[in-house]
């Protein structure tokens, strides 16, 4: 059976509704062996995407976003690193349970991925027409003409100039901003059902990154795509998601939607990130810019009790004993802090 007939299938035989989320993740666990122990870089993390929403996963770098996103598709470098438990439910098929030939059929065609830096990431020897293209090659029965022609397509769809001419291009010929639109229109030229865009402005300047913003909405519109957008970066966060989950050192702390993220952050961490962002009024500008003291720990060496209690200005003395569980702050609003012990109703339960 191909792959494609076998997502099929599995899509048909799962009777799914348009309430079922696109991608549940529940409590997932992501170990790296290292020589000097084992590295928990995701801890038992659950995530939902609803059907055409946009879900911002936020934190420093070194907390696990990147590598939450690289588990979906499967793309943990193993060894040494090994999805050590939870489930990755895409239209309820488990990502986790399938054998690499299913994974290659969801890979670039059901689920495709940005990734953080165009120039890396793309290959220097090739034309990006060639490399946007061989998705199609390998997912469709497309013939030659029409692979080019569907590359001119998504060439323009993502607003590069010139898309015919652009087709011999190579990546060094091309500008940053340029480039990036090459790795989306990669990303979009199977018209995946979910984007997964890790840090897809940090390398580009202001005014490219708010026209890359845009052009992930109106394609959001477009082609009703759900997306994961992993970011340190709060102001791209309120444009554009719907929820947001904040992680810390490889754990979830605070899930809400966006409005509630902004207007009520609760978790002395997201309110730590908020308190970080460059203020625009010249009073704002001229006070010393906040920062969260301290640096995210050595994943070998997590802190006991709650992990951010060693940064947190609130710290209590339970912090530093008992690792606190999520509270439920009513319509979605967790937060794993021992503030809120008396506040919210204790959900043991995966958040996702
Ligand atoms: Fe701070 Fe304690 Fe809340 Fe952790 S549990 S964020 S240390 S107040």
């Amino acid at each position: 059976m191909k792959n494609s007939e076998y997502l099929l299938q599995k899509t048909e035989d799962s009777l799914i509704s348009h309430e079922c989320p696109i991608l549940q993740i529940k409590e997932l666990k992501v170990d790296f062996f290292t020589q000097k122990g084992v590295l928990h870089a995701v801890d038992e993390v659950s995530i939902r995407i609803d059907r055409g929403k946009v879900v911002g996963l936020v934190g420093e770098s070194g907390c696990g976003k990147s590598m939450t996103a690289l588990s979906v598709l499967r793309l943990i470098p193993s060894p040494p690193g090994k999805i050590a438990g939870g489930e990755i439910l895409f239209d309820s098929l488990d990502l986790t349970k399938i054998s690499y030939t299913q994974m290659c059929g969801v890979r670039g065609k059901e689920i495709a991925m940005i990734f953080q830096e165009p120039m890396t990431s793309l290959n220097p020897v090739y034309t990006v027409g060639r490399q946007v293209g061989e998705a199609v090659r390998i997912h469709g029965s497309l013939t030659k003409v029409e692979i080019r022609d569907r590359v001119i397509q998504t060439f323009d769809l993502v607003g590069i100039p010139e898309p015919y001419s652009r087709l011999k291009s190579y990546p060094h010929q091309l500008s940053g901003g340029l480039r990036q639109r090459v790795m989306i229109a990669m990303a979009l030229i199977c018209e995946p059902r979910l984007l997964i865009a890790d840090e897809p402005t940090t390398a580009l300047d202001t005014t490219i990154q708010a026209q890359i913003i845009e052009l992930l909405l109106g394609l959001k519109d477009r082609l009703h795509t759900s997306i994961l957008l992993i970011t340190h970066d709060l102001g791209v966060i309120a444009e554009i998601c719907d929820n947001v989950y904040i992680m810390y050192a490889g754990k979830i702390m605070e899930k809400a939607d966006v409005f509630a993220i902004f207007d009520k952050p609760s978790h002395p961490y997201t309110q730590g990130l908020l308190k970080s962002i460059p203020g625009m009024t010249e009073k704002q500008k001229q006070k010393r810019l906040y920062s969260i003291k301290g640096s995210v720990p050595n994943l070998l060496h997590i802190p006991k009790g709650c992990r951010f209690h060693p940064r947190c200005e609130r710290v209590m003395e339970i912090c530093q004993k008992e690792e606190p569980t999520f509270f439920d702050l009513g319509d979605g609003h967790h937060v794993r802090c021992w503030l809120y012990q008396n506040k919210g109703k204790p959900n043991e339960e995966h958040i996702g």
